[in-house]
């Protein structure tokens, strides 16, 4: 069947989400935005689809089915050589079990979840499997099974950004750079910031978000922290570290609150120390005409316009992010704005999904 709105044919599409936690809950970070992103556009674009997610998720837009059991544990707090490890009753085959049992109502299965099983039950499955990976290489066992995955079944492996892609040994060819994209409606533009800053993101060691919170206090410019706190002893050290910095924290906020904080602010920045898969708060902040200031490496660096759309300064360098922020009333924040508009829509990113999706299952 042809749909209106694309020259794709309409898709029967099964979203298997993240198992870190429910979709809405903000332990999925930057992937559980791209899902709920990705699956509104489909829908606008006439196709029909299904998410399957861990129970407790909060979303009402869209009807998931959720499976209960065992959240696994997140990449990031684990070693590169460390074995997989799943829980007993774990959330994610069950999920697995679910889709398989399914499969045969849907054209293609889309996997977010960045762990090893899915790409392993690759070949077991007769509907395709299209893999978006969330974030780069952190564990060796993985990276090995996203290569074999790689060669078996060309065309499926998606990423966010090039220097996401290219953190993976021996992929091999062809890989598809997907970016990401919002709802620009949903970000509301200002042109006058109060004196304010704002940090955003999950709470965890590898976004670093004490030297954000550095800023603040060398430079006296109040900072707005908002995000689901992962690590709880880790930002218990922070505070303890600065008592008397100029922060707020304010919780994980929804899309609508966060941005209307955002928004004031003169600057987002960002303070990821390993290789950020892309940074879905970039575009986020970009779309309320808000610059981003972020060490250059991994997605910020291939967003951020230097000095047009915020600055890039030499990673792990907080007087580098400190003479940026002396920098910023050079930033045209209508100009920040535009770059979302034109590079980050939604209609965009749903164009390069068909295309993904379609390149997938006609081979
Ligand atoms: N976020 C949110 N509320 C908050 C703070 C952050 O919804 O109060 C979301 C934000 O919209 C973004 C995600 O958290 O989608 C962080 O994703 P990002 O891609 O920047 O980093 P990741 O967590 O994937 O490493």
């Amino acid at each position: 069947m042809q749909n209106n709105l694309s020259s794709s044919p309409a898709l029967k599409l099964l979203f298997v989400s993240t198992p870190v936690g429910g979709l809405g809950t903000g332990l999925g970070g930057g992937v559980e935005l791209s899902l709920y992103n990705i699956a509104k556009e489909m829908l606008r674009r006439g196709h029909t689809l299904q998410i399957v997610a861990p129970s407790g998720s909060l979303c009402n837009e869209f009807p998931i089915i959720e499976i209960p059991g065992n959240l696994q544990i997140i990449a990031q707090s684990q070693e590169r050589n460390d074995p997989i490890t799943m829980p007993v009753n774990s959330v994610l085959a069950n999920m697995w079990e679910y889709a398989r049992q399914v499969q045969g109502e849907y054209d293609l299965i889309v996997n977010f979840a960045y762990d090893w099983l899915p790409f392993y039950l690759t070949p077991f499955f007769k509907t395709a499997i299209a893999h978006l990976v969330s974030m780069g290489s952190l564990s060796d066992a993985l990276d090995q099974i996203i290569c074999q995955v790689s060669q078996a079944f060309p065309h499926t492996i998606g990423f966010y950004t090039h220097s996401q892609g290219a953190t993976f040994p021996n992929l091999i060819s062809p890989l598809y750079y997907l970016s990401s994209g919002i709802d620009l409606s949903l970000y509301e533009f200002c042109d006058k910031p109060k004196n304010q800053l704002a940090w955003l993101g999950r709470i965890s060691p590898e976004k670093a978000v004490e030297d954000a919170v550095e800023v603040a206090v060398k430079t006296n410019i109040p900072l707005k922290i908002m995000g689901k706190i992962q690590d709880e002893q880790y930002w218990q050290k922070i505070c303890n570290d600065y008592p008397n910095a100029p922060i707020e924290y304010l919780g994980f906020l929804s899309t609508d609150k966060m941005q209307s904080v955002v928004r004031e602010c003169k600057a987002v920045l960002m303070t990821p120390r390993w290789v950020e898969a892309f940074g879905n708060v970039t575009i986020e902040a970009l779309a309320c005409g808000v610059p981003v200031i972020s060490y250059s490496r991994g997605g910020p660096a291939e967003i951020i316009q230097d000095g047009k759309t915020g600055f890039l300064v030499e990673p792990d360098s907080v007087t580098g992010l400190i003479d940026a922020v002396l920098k910023l009333d050079t930033i045209n924040r209508q100009a920040c704005r535009q770059q979302a508009e034109t590079d980050f829509s939604l209609n965009a990113l749903g164009l390069r999904l068909e295309n993904w999706f379609q390149t997938i299952l006609h081979r």
